[in-house]
């Protein structure tokens, strides 16, 4: 790995998210030796990953370098490197690269899409959780559309202008919305021969509302914009399998579509080696303690999504958004200086910001502690924090410049197949899918 031998404490960081990127950025600032890892060498801003999904946004302006945070640092440094597993006995890592020793372990690795088993789902949906993901989403709506210009088969045509999302937390609110955005604004002035009304998109939830950890003034309202939009909403119902062709539920509904998203669920992305009590295996996730100590262990902390901290207010943990994470970071680094001063560690202490999502131009919904509220207000409410918290000033800025270019032009101008997710026609006629 060539990272020198030190004497003063190394801290190994694995994971450059939310929860990673807030530690790393403070513990930079003390006499520690910081080793940040990651498989990709960028931060992924996930909040905005729909809008790279569907045109809105470039993906590198919500991804930022990671070398960006240990540069003109002698203690920081980065590797982009597969963690594989955590040998705890001899302080190790070991990933796909070789060994690191370390004083102080953090496993910041987050979460992964839960298919719940299905592995219908797990060959043929289409997921979110990372740059290339959003970017399949993308090629995988313009393809459709490319080839829905282009096909006699009317069956065919119905398919291919068919989008299925299953679960309807803020994820698949958000991406059902700007889908249905760029039916209503983009289709008809791009692919004139289509009939925009033959595009349908539908959103399918298990539950009784959409938006379920979110209040019921901001369901309801997000509801009603989804529908304005003119997104099928199917509540109460579960999908049961995608063969690729055909969406089946446990109720009679069924849609023959081309593209089904699955947003209904993540899991943590734990590592192998470690205790069998360290880990809630039905979650997946590391048990921590209030000082984000891993569950049987003295210098191995976890932070983030990947980790469950039991506290009375949050008996199952900590909800699995940024907040949490960026505040466990934040915390652990202050009790990396205590420890360090040879000080007890202070309990982590969540203050809770509030939930909101966008469904589309100038609607949000936002709840604030008892605070509710919905539409334009919410929206550009929506907007400030999401470019409060992107990560560097750049991306910030071109964030900004496209959302207002996109908001006047009623335009979204990424709509591009640099990669194409799918139909390499081959010579014999067969289609080949790349994920
Ligand atoms: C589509 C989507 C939309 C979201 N919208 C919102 C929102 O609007 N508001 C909100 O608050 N939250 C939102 N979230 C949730 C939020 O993004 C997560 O809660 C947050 O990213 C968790 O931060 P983390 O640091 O724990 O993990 P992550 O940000 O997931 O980072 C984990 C990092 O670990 C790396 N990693 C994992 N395993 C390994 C390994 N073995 N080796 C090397 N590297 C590894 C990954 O590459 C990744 O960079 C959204 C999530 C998604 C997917």
């Amino acid at each position: 790995m060539n990272i020198p031998k030190t004497d003063i404490p190394r801290v190994v960081i694995i994971g450059g998210g939310f929860a990673g990127i807030s530690l790393a950025k403070r513990l930079l600032k003390k006499e520690i030796q910081v080793v940040l890892l990651d498989r990709h060498n960028y931060h992924t801003f996930q909040p905005l990953l729909y809008q790279v999904s569907t045109a809105g946004l470039e993906p590198d302006s919500i991804a930022y370098p990671l070398r960006k945070i240990t540069r003109n640092n002698p203690r920081g440094f980065f590797r982009m490197v597969e963690v594989t597993a955590i040998d705890a006995k001899n302080n190790c890592i070991c990933t796909n690269i070789g060994d690191l020793t370390f004083n102080y372990l953090v496993i910041a690795t987050g979460s992964k899409t839960n298919f719940f088993g299905n592995k219908s789902f797990e060959e043929n949906a289409m997921q979110m959780k990372s740059v290339p993901h959003a970017l399949n989403i993308r090629s995988l709506i313009l393809e459709n559309l490319e080839q829905a210009v282009i096909t006699e088969n009317p069956e065919e045509r119905k398919a291919l202008l068919n989008f299925v999302l299953a679960g309807a937390g803020p994820t698949g609110v958000e991406l059902s919305g700007a889908i249905a955005e760029l039916r209503n604004q983009i289709l008809p002035k791009d692919y004139p021969d289509l009939d925009a009304k033959q595009m349908k998109i539908h959103l399918i939830e298990g539950f009784k509302r959409i938006l379920p950890a979110m209040s019921e003034y901001s369901s309801e309202k997000a509801q009603k914009f989804l529908k304005e939009l003119g997104v099928k909403i199917h509540l109460n119902t579960q999908v049961k399998s995608y063969d690729g062709k055909v969406v089946t539920t446990n109720t009679d509904l069924c849609l023959n579509t081309s593209t089904f998203i699955w947003t209904a669920g993540v899991t943590g992305a734990p590592l192998m080696g470690l205790n069998v009590s360290a880990l809630i295996e039905k979650a997946n996730r590391y048990k921590v303690n209030v000082f984000n100590q891993v569950n049987g262990y003295e210098n191995i902390f976890a932070i983030g999504d990947i980790a469950v901290m039991s506290t009375e207010d949050f008996p199952q943990g900590h909800p699995m958004v940024a907040q949490p994470a960026i505040q466990q970071g934040n915390q652990l680094a202050k009790n990396f200086v205590r420890l360090l001063l040879g000080k007890r560690m202070e309990p982590f202490k969540y203050n809770d910001k509030g939930t909101m999502a966008t469904v589309g131009r100038n609607r949000a919904v936002v709840d604030l502690g008892k605070l509710r509220f919905g539409g334009f207000f919410a929206w550009y409410f929506w907007m400030f924090v999401h470019l409060w918290f992107l990560v560097g000033f750049r991306n910030r800025a071109v964030t900004f410049f496209d959302w207002v270019y996109n908001y006047i032009n009623y335009d979204k101008g990424a709509r591009l197949i640099i990669r194409p997710f799918k139909k390499v026609k081959k010579s014999m006629g067969s289609e080949e899918v790349t994920r």
